[in-house]
């Protein structure tokens, strides 16, 4: 389907429009392709949502876009703010009534802001309660984009200094609506996040990745790592039996290389699981064959959602086990940071979105 004559529900949708998409439906309705520059730089730098505050396009304009076009994909449900680390969670509603639910992790000099770009996911990952709630439906590159402009305006544009997309969903299982969003993010004429501090974090979706290289948009790449060996992984992540660990390794160390980035292991210490002395070694023999950094992450329980089959056997790696853990990494060189939990008293920790909605 042709993205510009998509109308929701009868009006053209413009958030999630990139700068060649814009210029082109200004010269479809019969204006200069100048005015795409400057509805993007309403949109996405001045994060405006009413044409009549777009003051450089003429009154007659405002109009007809007032009438052919829509500016929110998504709107403000709620927010809860954590007491414990002052991490915020907010809630949005999409048009069609889904929610969905993004979060603001303060951490000493930067707030980083975890999107999500799917309602649900299909990816089934036994340590996430996302996972569990299973898929609903990808989101738009402006209903992901319009999550960015609604944070900004409640935590202020210039507090926000990095993005991941690590909220819900399988960004790479969004792939045209989730680079159309990074597309916008790389415009010199969006709001000041520049590529190099957006991650987009992924289960491991092999051939996307290659894809992603591709395309030269200057992003990091987190991978969901969680295990070195193929049978834990796949134990942990059922779609690692379609994309193995060794394939998206392979996939990581070209987007590293064609990237000139690091790539960042997400790991989540599961008990007697990914936490022995193998799984170390292991971790440390990758991280000589990739540039690297290993970002450590303390298990959110999910008994509160009473999960079955292999789920329901997680525990989390105690904490002085997961201390000694970093401190061997450490101790070899490899840079690694610790999430200790950031949010859990209002359930925006990792793995942990969208469950009491
Ligand atoms: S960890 Fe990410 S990819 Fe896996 S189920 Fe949760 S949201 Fe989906």
């Amino acid at each position: 389907m042709n993205r510009l004559t998509s109308k929701i529900p009868e009006k053209i949708m413009l958030k999630g429009l990139t700068l060649d998409e814009l210029r082109t439906f200004f010269i479809e309705i019969g204006e200069p392709k100048f005015r795409g520059e400057q509805l993007f730089s309403w949109m996405y730098n001045n994060l405006s949502t009413d044409f009549d505050e777009m003051l450089n396009l003429s009154k007659g304009l405002r109009n007809k876009l007032k009438e052919q076009a829509e500016l929110s994909s998504l709107f403000f449900v709620d927010s809860e703010t954590s007491l414990e680390t002052g991490t915020k969670k907010f809630i949005f509603k999409t048009r069609e009534d889904h929610i969905i639910e993004s979060v603001i992790i303060p951490e000493d000099k930067r707030s980083t802001l975890c999107i999500s770009t799917q309602v649900g996911c299909p990816l089934d990952c036994q340590f996430c309660a996302t996972g569990l709630m299973g898929y609903k439906k990808n989101l738009s590159a402006g209903e992901i984009f319009d999550q960015y402009l609604l944070a900004a305006k409640d935590y202020g544009k210039d507090k926000i200094t990095n993005i991941v997309y690590m909220g819900m969903g399988e960004p790479l299982l969004n792939f045209d609506a989730t680079v159309n969003s990074l597309m916008i993010f790389s415009e010199n004429l969006t709001a000041g996040i520049s590529s190099k501090k957006i991650t987009l974090s992924t289960a491991g979706i092999a051939p996307k990745i290659v894809e992603l290289a591709e395309m030269n948009l200057k992003v990091k790449l987190a991978l969901s790592l969680h295990s070195c060996f193929e049978d834990i992984r796949t134990s942990i992540m059922p779609i690692n039996k379609k994309y193995s660990l060794k394939e998206n390794l392979d996939a990581v160390a070209y987007y590293a290389k064609k990237t000139d980035t690091k790539i960042t292991f997400e790991y989540v210490m599961l008990k007697d699981i990914n936490d022995r002395e193998e799984d170390l070694e292991a971790l440390i023999r990758l991280s000589r064959y990739i540039p690297s950094k290993i970002n450590i992450i303390p298990f959110n329980s999910l008994k509160h959602m009473n999960p079955v089959g292999f789920s329901a056997e997680l525990e989390p790696t105690p904490k002085h086990k997961i201390e000694s853990f970093v401190q061997t990494l450490r101790d070899n060189d490899i840079t690694v940071m610790v999430r200790f939990t950031q949010g859990d008293d209002i359930a925006a920790a990792c793995g942990q979105l969208a469950v009491k909605y």
